[in-house]
């Protein structure tokens, strides 16, 4: 089941810590040839915290709530076409998700190819995303 999340007009993706719980976001898809070429990893460095998590392990609340209440229609209607009957959703089906622009762009010295946006108000030092070495701005 593969339910859309938007990314904001600069192409990135809103990210949730599952450690500290903060929000940030990543650039989606490589940036350039560089990014590109690089492995992918298996996790990423919470740039607020610091503490790695599987690289799937990043999606905020909201993402999960809108995920769960598109997937359901979807999975039913799946349903009705193989079996034949008539199933209709209960829930409500949550409306397009947006993404603000909103966060700073910012650029690890080690790894500037994966951009981060971070809150305007965070804290120092941040974390590089691919390789956790912290760093200020
Ligand atoms: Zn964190
Ligand atoms: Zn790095």
């Amino acid at each position: 089941m593969n339910v859309p999340i938007p990314l904001d007009d600069d192409g990135y993706l809103r990210r949730e810590c599952p450690t500290c719980e903060k929000q940030f976001k990543w650039h989606h898809g490589p940036i350039n040839d560089e990014a590109a070429a690089a492995l992918e990893p298996s996790e990423y460095f919470c740039p607020l915290c610091g503490v790695p998590a599987g690289t799937n392990d990043w999606l905020t609340k909201e993402q999960i709530e809108y995920a769960r209440g598109r997937a359901i229609p979807d999975i039913l209607a799946q349903l009705s076409n193989e079996t034949g009957l008539k199933i209709e959703a209960t829930s409500d089906v949550p409306a397009q998700l947006t993404e603000p622009n909103d966060m700073d762009i910012v650029q690890s010295p080690c790894h500037a190819y994966e951009p981060i946006k971070v809150p305007a108000d965070h804290d120092q030092p941040l974390h590089c995303l691919v390789c956790g070495t912290a760093f200020a701005i």
